[in-house]
């Protein structure tokens, strides 16, 4: 379905939990005041309101969190989503802890790509930044999810003062093994307003200086508005994701969906169409609506540059990153 922007809406981030076994100092470094178990959606009733979407032309889907993988039976989850007639996608970003043990579950319920979360590999500042000494974990999740056949991208937000300079080693991940390096910029939503973070473009100009045949990757990678280079002889691509200093709201395709139900049409706007109660009722129809709404109801663009602007309160882990 198209909004009133003429953008196709056929992407939906779904957050399933807003519970997490880190505390990255951007996202929650404190945690957070936890909503009540019953507040959250049911994974039936998750799927009642893909069924809708389905309907509706979002034929893809992510699941987040909080770390989705703390909640039991992500991977049934996965695998109801796919047993929906017009699923096409569905993949998962996590921060890597658990990923290793829930592998083969995983990818029985159908997964094949995932987004593992790596700001640096250098272990005291990895453990500074998320607060607990699991690089080591999330680098064999990471080495067993290759092993397996998924497409791995990891998640970097550069910071000044923090880990500026972490890019260098993590591009050379990509040097021998097919996996997506990509670059967020840090919007300022929660945490994310403390910190400065490091400008795509000139992290693009650093790479340029050391890897001056970096080329535009042409080849479709995903879903997001992440834009891909190759470096002769790497064997995978570098992304970058910049919210910031690269607007890309034009191209945005995504709803966002809470872990307690709410229709998210912006990142930067609080405003939010709950369907928790017609979901919880079976109210397929009014489901559908309300998903209606939600698309129509986005807005052109979001207003990171405007910080007064921005009416979301949450923290990105409350709101499903
Ligand atoms: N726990 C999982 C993880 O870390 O991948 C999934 C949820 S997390 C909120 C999803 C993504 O949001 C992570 O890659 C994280 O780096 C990113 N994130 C968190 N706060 C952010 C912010 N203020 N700006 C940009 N990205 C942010
Ligand atoms: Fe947890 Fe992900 Fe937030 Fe880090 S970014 S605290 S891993 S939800």
């Amino acid at each position: 379905m198209k909004d009133l922007c003429g953008r196709e809406i056929n992407y939906m981030r779904i957050s399933i939990t807003d519970r997490c076994n880190l505390r990255c100092q951007y996202c929650m470094p404190d945690g957070i005041e936890l909503c009540p178990m019953k507040d959250l959606l049911t994974y039936e009733e998750i799927v009642s309101v893909c069924q809708e979407a389905v309907s509706l032309g979002i034929h893809k889907f992510k699941i987040t969190g909080g770390e989705p993988l703390v909640r039991r039976g992500c991977a049934d989850l996965i695998r109801m989503i796919y047993e929906i007639p017009g699923t096409e996608e569905v993949t998962l970003t996590t921060n890597g802890v658990l990923l290793e043990k829930y592998l083969p579950e995983l990818w029985n319920a159908g997964l094949r790509s995932v987004n593992i979360s790596l700001d640096t590999l250098d272990q005291k500042v990895y453990t500074e930044i998320t607060g607990f000494p699991m690089l080591d974990q999330v680098l064999q999740s990471l080495k067993a999810a290759m092993k397996m056949g998924m497409h791995v991208k990891t998640n970097t937000i550069l910071q000044r003062g923090r880990n500026e300079s972490s890019w260098k080693e993590l591009l050379i991940l990509a040097k021998d093994i097919p996996v997506d390096v990509r670059f967020l910029e840090l919007m300022p939503i929660g945490e994310g307003k403390e910190g400065e973070t490091i400008s795509n473009t000139t992290l693009f100009q650093k790479i340029k200086e050391i890897y001056p045949d970096i080329k535009p990757d042409e080849r479709k990678h995903g879903n997001g508005p992440a834009i891909y280079y190759k470096i002769p002889g790497f064997e995978g691509s570098i992304g970058f994701i910049s919210a910031i200093h690269g607007v890309f709201c034009d191209s945005c395709n995504r709803l966002r969906m809470t872990s307690t139900g709410e229709l998210k049409p912006c990142l930067c706007y609080d405003e939010t169409i709950s369907v928790r109660d017609v979901a919880r009722c079976g109210d397929s129809e009014k489901i559908r609506e309300n998903i209606k709404h939600a698309i129509q109801i986005k807005p052109k663009k979001h207003c990171f540059s405007e910080i007064e602007k921005v009416s979301e309160k949450k923290k990105m882990a409350q709101i499903g990153g």
